[in-house]
């Protein structure tokens, strides 16, 4: 898909990027000659500084960044600490994400709330304070998720949060697009990452029975999306949504 040292020169920020899809995107951009920063959200365990650091040791020149994209104050201080490393920015992935599946009757306000925040409205937060630093010509690539087209038992929040991700694409790409900056999303479908991991096994029988491709969807896969997203040779796609779910869901 994409031309190795084609992103050379470029500095791009993949949000959750200690781990899952995130970490993959980094080493993928990485590969591809541009400056990484690898972001994550700080726990008291210190688990997602330490895997941060694991990604970031496999990178040429990296910057490692803490911040929680769900707090808009720290999301700027990230943006300024990203101009002052690097003196600007060229490429934005919002990927970080969360789960709190519950049914309506079942979900708690701060459940609802936990997963908007995070997964919607940290993209407002990063988008927006990306603008100052982001060189003309960038790329934005949204994580969005089948999700939020199908709208999934069980995930009324997350559903609403990718769905909402989509809007705040298009929005964002009529907003950018002056600076020729593209902003695109990328709906996932299932991907053998953490996240999916947990699934019950029949739920995840079920779900692999509709995938006409026949199996999950690898990291791989959604970085290939990602990396196309940020080339040069997407410069004319903007406020589109790429499905990459072998075939579960047709749009
Ligand atoms: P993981 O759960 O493996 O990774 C999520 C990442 O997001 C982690 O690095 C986590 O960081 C980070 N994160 C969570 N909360 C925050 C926060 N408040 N601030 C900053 N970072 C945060 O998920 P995946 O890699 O599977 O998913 C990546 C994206 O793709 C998500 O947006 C997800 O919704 C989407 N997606 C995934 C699918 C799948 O099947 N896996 C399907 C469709 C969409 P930390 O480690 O620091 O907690």
């Amino acid at each position: 898909m994409s031309e190795m040292g084609e992103l050379s020169g470029k500095v791009a920020l993949v949000t959750g990027s200690s781990r899952g899809i995130g970490a993959g995107m980094v080493r993928a951009l990485n590969q591809h000659g541009a400056r990484c920063v690898v972001n994550y959200v700080v726990d008291a365990a210190g688990r997602n500084k330490a895997d941060a650091e694991k990604v970031a040791a496999e990178l040429r020149d990296p910057i490692v960044l803490q911040a929680d994209v769900s707090d808009d104050a720290q999301v700027a201080a990230m943006m300024d600490r990203v101009r002052a490393a690097a003196g600007g920015l060229d490429i934005l992935v919002n990927n970080a994400g969360i789960l709190r599946d519950k049914t309506m009757k079942k979900m708690a306000e701060d459940e609802w709330d936990a997963v908007l925040r995070v997964n919607l409205s940290g993209a407002f937060h990063c988008m927006r304070h990306a603008q100052p630093i982001l060189r003309d010509d960038g790329r934005i690539v949204n994580l969005s998720s089948v999700s939020g087209v199908m709208g999934f038992f069980g995930q009324a929040n997350y559903s609403a949060s990718k769905a909402g991700l989509l809007g705040l694409t298009r929005t964002a790409a009529r907003e950018f697009a002056k600076q020729r900056i593209t902003v695109n999303a990328i709906a996932p479908g299932f991907v053998d990452t953490e996240m999916t991991r947990d699934m019950p096994e029949d739920v995840k029988r079920k779900f692999l029975e509709q995938i006409p491709i026949g199996r999950m969807g690898q990291v791989d896969d959604i970085v290939n999306a990602m990396l196309f997203l940020c080339s040069p040779r997407s410069s004319y796609i903007t406020g589109q949504v790429i499905h990459v779910n072998g075939g579960f869901f047709m749009g």
